[in-house]
């Protein structure tokens, strides 16, 4: 079994100790910010719209709803703080694709992908809109992406690629020289920089900010108000849904879940999706010395091809954000504040980091945390109906969800209004994926997956027997 990069090129040990002493355990989006507070719910109200859930994707649905219908009484429902979980400690890439990439985007949908494609390119391109339209201060940078290949395989991949080869609109196709003159790393051997399909946010604030706007557009927001069940018994369909909650009863005419890797509200998606644990890192400021030692001057995403890929981006304050590798499933599907600090998972991130930049030994991370990615068997969104359409919901964004979610709250509001529109007529849209079956078997499909995911990587990329029976049946594992 060949070695990688990181295990030829490891830093010393003490290097990677030193580097983490003294880091918060906090995710650094979220002490970077002091956002407002919203209320408690203290009684029951009416409403056209209840949103359960205050991360992106219920912010996005508020903000939305109110923009289609100013009029229209929204109201947004939080289990604990807007923008607590993966909304505020991701990496901040704000990615055009709906589908978790191209190759799993053809797989699936192959007859009507060139559409997704494009539906993601204008998806980004409102949401750029949207934050200059909405004034939403949240560090937006649409610096593009790179796809790095630091081993030989990875390399010919994008050289066998027949787009990567030249310069198209949007791809330029960096070699070894051309990608180390745009960032300088000797891990590096050749790249592909998608220069549109990527902006960078602070997720911390884009959270904050939606909230803000959403409140000023008039949504009433509750914080620490968990909603315990819904249901409709004895009430029309224009009457709704009580969405209860233990402080309140909220009846809405039509409920939007928003509710992502958490339990969900519907008992038909309690197996559609399971957590699995990222690690992310971020070093303190780079000075200027240390920033030209890596140049990095058009501040790129960067992500390498491995399937225990690595992601990493500059903030605005010129730190590095370095997170993945490591993807951890827990038994029994639980999302617990117990599984974010992984000594192991941390030290292993910090010493990628100096095998990829080792002209930055001596820096030190700041913060390190982790969250709970929202892990759905086709990789990406699924959206669907309930109780004849007065509920609508979207989950399993599969750790590409800063940009999706906008498109999953126009998918959600459509079906809400039973439009019949394009979004609401895609296959992608329509179609359920399969659940995860029950414990034990998924911890154990699970971690074999894992096991193998290393293997290949381990291996030239080949996939083993496990990883081609899940490809033949549309399943997997992803982060
Ligand atoms: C470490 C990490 C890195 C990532 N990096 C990226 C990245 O760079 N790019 C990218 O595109 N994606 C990334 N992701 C994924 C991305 O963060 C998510 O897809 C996105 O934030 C999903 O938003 P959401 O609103 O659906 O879910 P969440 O942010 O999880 O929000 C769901 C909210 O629902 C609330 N809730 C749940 N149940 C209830 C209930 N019963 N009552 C009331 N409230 C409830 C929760 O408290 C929570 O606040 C990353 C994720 C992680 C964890």
């Amino acid at each position: 079994m060949a070695s990688t990069v990181f295990e030829r090129h490891r830093p010393a040990a003490s290097v990677v100790v030193e580097s983490l002493r003294g880091s918060r355990l906090s995710s650094f989006w979220l002490d970077d910010i002091s956002p407002r507070r919203y209320p408690r719910l203290t009684s029951d109200l009416n409403c056209d719209l209840a949103v359960v859930g205050g991360g992106y994707c219920g912010l996005w649905t508020a903000v939305l709803a109110k923009r289609r219908d100013p009029d229209a009484r929204v109201v947004l429902l939080e289990a604990r703080t807007v923008g607590w979980a993966a909304s505020g400690r991701n990496g901040g890439f704000c990615e055009a694709s709906l589908t978790h990439g191209e190759e799993n985007g053809r797989r699936r949908w192959p007859a009507e992908y060139d559409r997704l494609e494009e539906l993601g390119d204008e998806n980004l391109d409102a949401i750029e809109r949207a934050v200059t339209e909405l004034g939403l201060d949240c560090e937006f940078e649409r610096t593009g992406s790179i796809d790095l290949a630091v081993e030989e395989h990875q390399a010919e991949w994008l050289r066998e690629e027949p787009t990567n080869t030249g310069t198209n609109e949007n791809t330029v196709y960096l070699d070894e020289a051309a990608l180390r003159a745009e960032v300088n790393s000797p891990t590096y051997l050749a790249g592909v920089w998608h220069q549109r399909s990527n902006a960078l946010v602070h997720p911390g604030k884009l959270a904050a900010e939606l909230a803000r706007v959403a409140a000023e557009l008039g949504v009433e927001i509750f914080e620490h108000t968990p909603v315990r069940s819904l249901d409709t018994d004895g009430l029309t369909p224009t009457q709704g849904t009580r969405v209860r909650t233990s402080r309140g009863t909220v009846q809405a005419a039509k409920t939007a879940l928003a509710t992502n890797v958490f339990p969900s509200l519907l008992k038909r998606n309690r197996l559609a999706t399971v957590p699995v644990y990222d690690y992310v890192l971020m070093t303190e400021p780079l000075t200027d010395a240390q920033l030209a030692s890596i140049g990095w001057q058009h501040r790129q995403g960067l992500g390498d091809l491995a399937n225990q890929f690595h992601y990493y981006r500059l903030s605005g304050d010129n730190r590095i954000l370095f997170g993945g590798y490591d993807a951890v499933y827990h038994y029994g599907r639980r999302v617990r504040s117990g599984y974010e600090d992984r000594p192991t998972s941390h030290e292993r991130l910090a010493s990628h980091f100096f095998t990829t930049f080792p002209q930055l030994e001596g820096v030190r991370f700041s913060h390190r945390w982790a969250g709970a990615i929202d892990t759905s068997t086709q990789f990406c969104a699924f959206f669907g109906t309930a109780r004849g359409g007065r509920i609508s919901y979207a989950a399993g964004f599969t750790g590409l969800g800063v940009g999706a979610t906008h498109f999953a709250a126009n998918v959600m509001l459509d079906q809400l209004a039973d439009l019949g529109t394009e979004l609401t007529s895609l296959e992608m849209v329509r179609k359920h994926p399969l659940p995860f079956p029950p414990e034990p078997i998924a911890s154990i499909g699970i971690q074999a997956t894992r096991w193998s995911l290393d293997r290949a990587d381990h291996n030239r990329g080949r996939r083993n027997l496990v990883l081609r029976t899940l490809d033949a049946l549309g399943l997997g594992f992803d982060s």
